[in-house]
């Protein structure tokens, strides 16, 4: 049976109790309205650990002024349901004032300099301090032995990963695939954003990147013309408009002129309002 605590002290009590019984802990950290992106995680991490938490915490200081943090979706009943069938044990649903005290009395934030500023954090510039502060905070209170990001939000793995390694994080960072509909879309929180008109043009995205992909599979090396052809496929859609198109080295997240090395291939789209983002990495 999956339990639900909203406090940080019954957290570490539950974590603490683990502990005495030897046992290891796995961490899913969500915003919640779990599909199966985040069920791919939760079954890695009942996979390989003994015991795993998830967080489900809509986390305030990730989304900017104009960002979707009011309408974002939530549904508390769907999730425990769904952390309950793959296993998990434990769900971490805090309020607002317990991460963050009354009236955000908070001072302490978390940046990875270098990798925050291109991509997402273009557009997003207090996206991933948010995320990084959240994500701190998550491992101080659960310490668990492994956390489990997906590949979807690629530049956050990213991030994260340097994050633990430059102050130290005792645990393993653990990336897992991108999980997408039938039809190729990104399994995303915001879909539900989408209009059937809009779900239909946000195909574009997989495509596009289907697109770059074999190309480069095919023997193009020149990023800029990858860069071209998915740029291409997406403006093709009427409903899309570009965020950006970037080929960088998967290990710096700097730009890249050639697609020989490791590189991530990002992209965001807004379709109508809502702005999605796909990826695709060949590491090497
Ligand atoms: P979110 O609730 O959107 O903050 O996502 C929580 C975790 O689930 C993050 O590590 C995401 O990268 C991961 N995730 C979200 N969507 C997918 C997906 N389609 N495939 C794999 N992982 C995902």
């Amino acid at each position: 049976m999956v339990k639900v605590v909203e406090t940080v002290a019954e957290v570490r009590e539950q974590v603490a109790a683990w502990r005495r019984e030897g046992l290891t802990v796995g961490l899913v950290p969500t915003m919640g309205y779990l599909h199966d992106g985040h069920k791919s995680l939760i079954a890695r991490s009942v996979k390989e650990n003994d015991r795993t938490v998830v967080s489900d915490f809509v986390n305030p200081i990730q989304f900017g002024p104009n960002e979707d943090l009011d309408s974002y979706p939530r549904d508390l009943d769907h999730d425990i349901a769904v952390v309950e069938q793959g296993g998990g044990d434990l769900i971490f649903h805090p309020s607002v004032e317990e991460m963050y005290g009354k009236d955000f009395d908070f001072y302490t934030y978390v940046k990875v300099e270098e990798l925050s500023s291109g991509l997402c954090g273009a557009s997003r510039p207090i996206h991933f301090r948010g995320v990084c502060t959240v994500v701190s905070k998550l491992f101080h209170i659960v310490c668990p032995d492994r956390a489990y990001f997906g590949q979807k939000d690629a530049q956050q793995l990213s991030i994260i990963r340097r994050m633990v390694r430059d102050l130290n994080f005792p645990l393993e960072i653990c990336g897992c695939p991108i999980i997408r509909e039938e039809d190729g879309l990104a399994k995303s929180s915001r879909n539900t954003y989408l209009n059937a008109e809009e779900r239909q043009a946000a195909l574009c995205l997989s495509r596009a990147l289907n697109k770059g992909k074999a190309a480069i599979e095919a023997g193009e090396t020149d990023a800029a013309k990858v860069r071209a052809i998915i740029t291409e496929e997406i403006e093709r859609e009427p409903l899309s408009k570009i965020d950006y198109v970037e080929i960088v080295d998967w290990n710096n997240l700097k730009p890249v002129d050639s697609t020989e090395g490791s590189i991530l291939t990002a992209i965001a789209v807004y379709i109508g309002t809502t702005r999605l983002i796909d990826n695709f990495i060949i590491e090497r």
